[in-house]
């Protein structure tokens, strides 16, 4: 009962609003060399039902986020939502043997979580047999495990470059779009900057000095709910953010 009266109950347009709002204040606050970046806002709608997509969709949302892949290719394919102007990303671990289901999502826009060259091999071959048109590259990021914890996905801070080489060199039908990172939960701003966001600006320092890529061409993909404004303050291009849109989610038991 509480679950279904919260869900009707929850102010999309409202949300987003006030999130709009929160992250022109934040990149009000963002050191000059970030200032020329306007950051996306990637509405991730895990575990909620087609008709909230609907919603944000009608209030001028376009980008939206998934990281289960039989959700994404539900509602991905969804009569309501496969005609409209959405950009699906991807920003959950992906298995090779998913790859498949997730290229043959009608407006597939990114894959944020490639983090091997097998996997990175895999979607590369495969898109040939997905891509609409001829030298239609499909978006990546390169996710990195920033907090080193084991049970995190991503590569590890220190095969970033040669993961983002292997991508750029390797992949012909891929367009490497940036890095990625998730970090630890629960990380309190009032202690100071996120030690993972900090550390995937510094990577991204490193990977365009050690391969000679222009750094205004590399996106951060970092902050969801809690943190997206302090992570845009540290120089996202990208937040992924749920439940300050959607509504809490159910926890997962
Ligand atoms: C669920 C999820 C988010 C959004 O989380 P919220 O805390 O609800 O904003 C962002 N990124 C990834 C990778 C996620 O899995």
């Amino acid at each position: 009962m509480i679950n279904s009266s919260k869900l009707r109950m929850v102010d999309i347009v409202g949300n987003l609003n006030l999130i709009k709002d929160k992250i022109s204040v934040a990149c009000s606050r963002r050191p000059p060399e970030f200032s020329n970046v306007t950051p996306r806002l990637v509405a991730v709608s895990k575990t909620k039902p087609p008709n909230l997509v609907i919603s944000a969709l009608d209030a001028g949302q376009h980008h939206f986020g998934e990281n289960y892949v039989n959700e994404l290719v539900d509602k991905g394919n969804h009569p309501d939502i496969k005609t409209r102007d959405i950009r699906w990303h991807f920003i959950g671990h992906l298995q090779r043997n998913k790859v498949n289901k997730v290229l043959a999502v009608p407006n597939l826009h990114v894959i944020e979580t490639v983090d091997s060259e097998k996997l990175a091999a895999a979607i590369d071959s495969s898109w040939l047999k997905f891509r609409k048109l001829e030298d239609d590259k499909l978006n990546v990021m390169v996710q990195v495990n920033t907090s080193g914890e084991e049970e995190k996905s991503g590569c590890d801070l220190g095969q970033t470059s040669a993961l983002v080489k292997y991508v750029i060199e390797s992949c012909k039908n891929l367009n490497f779009m940036g890095l990625m990172t998730i970090g630890a939960y629960g990380y309190n701003p009032a202690n100071g900057p996120n030690p993972d966001f900090l550390s995937l600006v510094k990577c991204r320092e490193d990977v365009c000095r050690e391969l000679g890529l222009d750094i205004n061409n590399v996106e951060l993909s970092m902050g969801m709910s809690t943190d997206y404004e302090h992570a845009i303050e540290l120089g996202s291009s990208n937040v992924r953010v749920g439940s300050a849109i959607f509504g809490e989610r159910p926890s997962k038991a």
